[in-house]
């Protein structure tokens, strides 16, 4: 194999690479940013729990001691 060759080699798997990570790391945020639209957030007024629920919910059942909670707005 020529030298040559062998660079142009390594170029291109450090730009596929390069691409796979941009590609990863860009899937990864989307499904972060989803998450945050579908969950809705919940304090608890009785024990201070932070848990989440869904969305559609507008009041959600604390995990820890079963009070009904209002969810938190931002
Ligand atoms: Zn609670």
């Amino acid at each position: 194999m020529q030298p040559e060759s062998v660079i142009a080699m390594w170029v291109t798997l450090l730009l596929a690479g390069l691409g796979f990570f941009a590609l990863a790391d860009e899937f990864r945020r989307r499904r972060i940013g989803s998450d945050v639209s579908q969950d809705q957030v919940f304090r608890c007024v009785r024990c201070s729990s932070v848990y989440t629920d869904d969305a559609e919910v507008e009041r959600s059942r604390c995990p820890q001691c079963g009070k009904t909670n209002e969810a938190v707005r931002f």
